[in-house]
Order: C-alpha cells, then sequence, then structure tokens
C-alpha cells in the first residue's frame, strides 16, 4: 500500500522547497503529494491575493492543494476559497495554559499545569470541528516539547476517545504525522477502536524530510488499519 503525503510545505509559508521542486521530486519518487501551507497571519499566505497566487503554483504543478490553518486564529481568506481546496487542514499550535495565558507549541515556556493545558486543547480543536470547516487534524494530541513527557497522563485513554469520536461525528481525519511520530501507538489504538479516518504527512518544511513516512507506514501496518480507513483527497 502506498500512502501519499498530504502534508508538505513550500516557500509559499515557511517550507524552504519551491512548489516546483517538490512537484519533481514528487514524480522522481512516484509519490502522490499536498501542499498544505500554513494559512495564517503568522505567515505570508495571509490575504486573498497571497492564496490565488499559492492556488495557481499548486494546480501549475499537478499537486492536491490543502491549506493548514492555525485552530483558534481567525481564517484570512473568504470562505469560497477555502471551498476550492481539495480539503482543509487544521493545526493547533497554540493553547492556554491553566492560568489562560497562551502558550504556543515551539516555545520553551514552562507548562505549571500540563492536564489543564491539554484540556484547554482539547477543548479548542471540538470547538473547531463543532463550528469551523475541517477535513483534516494535523498532527493531533502532539504537545510542546517540554510537555511531551506528559503524554501518556494527558492524553488518557478517555480523552483521546472523545477527541476521536468528535473526529468521526464531524468527518475530519486524523494525521500520522511522520515529523512528529504523534498519535503515538497506543492513542492510535484508541482512535482506531472509535471508528476514526487517519491522513498521512510528513510535514515537511526541508528536502531532508520530504514524504518522510516511516512512522505511518510502521503503525499502519502494525495496529492493521485498513485501506478505507485512510484519507484520500476526493478526485474530481
Ligand atoms: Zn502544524
Ligand atoms: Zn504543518
Amino acid at each position: 500500500m502506498e500512502l501519499p503525503d498530504l502534508h508538505v510545505h513550500s516557500t509559499h509559508s515557511d517550507g524552504e522547497m519551491t512548489v516546483a521542486e517538490i512537484a519533481r521530486l514528487a514524480r522522481k519518487r512516484g509519490v502522490t503529494a499536498a501542499i498544505a501551507d500554513h494559512l495564517s497571519p503568522y505567515h505570508m499566505l495571509y490575504d486573498d491575493d497571497a492564496f490565488d497566487a499559492y492556488e495557481r503554483d499548486v494546480q501549475r504543478h499537478g499537486l492536491y492543494l490543502s491549506a493548514e490553518y492555525c485552530i483558534g486564529e481567525t481564517i484570512p481568506v473568504t470562505p469560497d476559497r477555502l471551498d476550492r481546496l481539495d480539503f482543509l487542514t487544521g493545526g493547533l499550535h497554540a493553547a492556554p495554559d491553566g492560568t489562560g495565558e497562551k502558550v504556543f507549541f515551539w516555545s520553551d515556556k514552562d507548562v505549571t499545569d500540563a492536564n489543564a493545558f491539554v484540556e484547554n486543547y482539547f477543548n479548542r480543536i471540538r470547538e473547531t470541528f463543532e463550528n469551523e470547516p475541517i477535513d483534516v487534524l494535523a498532527h493531533p494530541t502532539y504537545l510542546p516539547l517540554r510537555l511531551m513527557g506528559h503524554y501518556d497522563e494527558t492524553w488518557t485513554e478517555d480523552r483521546v476517545r472523545r477527541l476521536a469520536e468528535l473526529a468521526v461525528e464531524h468527518g475530519v481525519a486524523l494525521e500520522i504525522s511522520g515529523r512528529w511520530r504523534v498519535p503515538r501507538p497506543q492513542a492510535l489504538e484508541i482512535c482506531l477502536g472509535a471508528g476514526a479516518t487517519f491522513s498521512t504527512g510528513s510535514d515537511a518544511h526541508h528536502a531532508s524530510n520530504l514524504f518522510d513516512l516511516e512512522y505511518p507506514y510502521l503503525v499502519i501496518d502494525e495496529l492493521g488499519i485498513p485501506e478505507d480507513r485512510l484519507f484520500r483527497p476526493a478526485t474530481d
């Protein structure tokens, strides 16, 4: 079974490779790929004009067109533009800690109450599933580095199951991330049992991990995730 890489960043946001270069490598390696650049006020893809140029570039090179918006932030383009995507990705990159202060995932800020942070994280995702368009949840259960040591005690069986059930209810695929190696196998098993569908992506920003789907291949094989539970962009 060949897995597609449905989460690649290009120079339209913070990736190092151009869309042309990614397309060339995808052809060379025979990988189906989607560009999912950051659609966010923090990146270059922050308005309609930038989006239109992005859309033209990705479509010209024959790749699937996605975009990764920041959950909890305003989506900076019109809804009809989102409809033109092959699928829409949402990723959580910050959540409030126990005191209500926003913690960005890449910051090295200490989080004193890991459990409160993950509950806030979960609630943000729930609100997004209930109120925003989204097809794929990027790197679900990923935590700021300092909290990754608390993964099992914060992503409890109950919380993971609630996340998976919400995803099923709202038709959102959960990404298995090659770069972040989440969800971890135990969490994935719970999601599988809850009936979830899974997407696969490298979250590559550089050539060094472009199409790196080692982790998705490994866990899909280990857990016996069937092909009909894997998300594929609709072909038209
Ligand atoms: Zn992300
Ligand atoms: Zn990403």
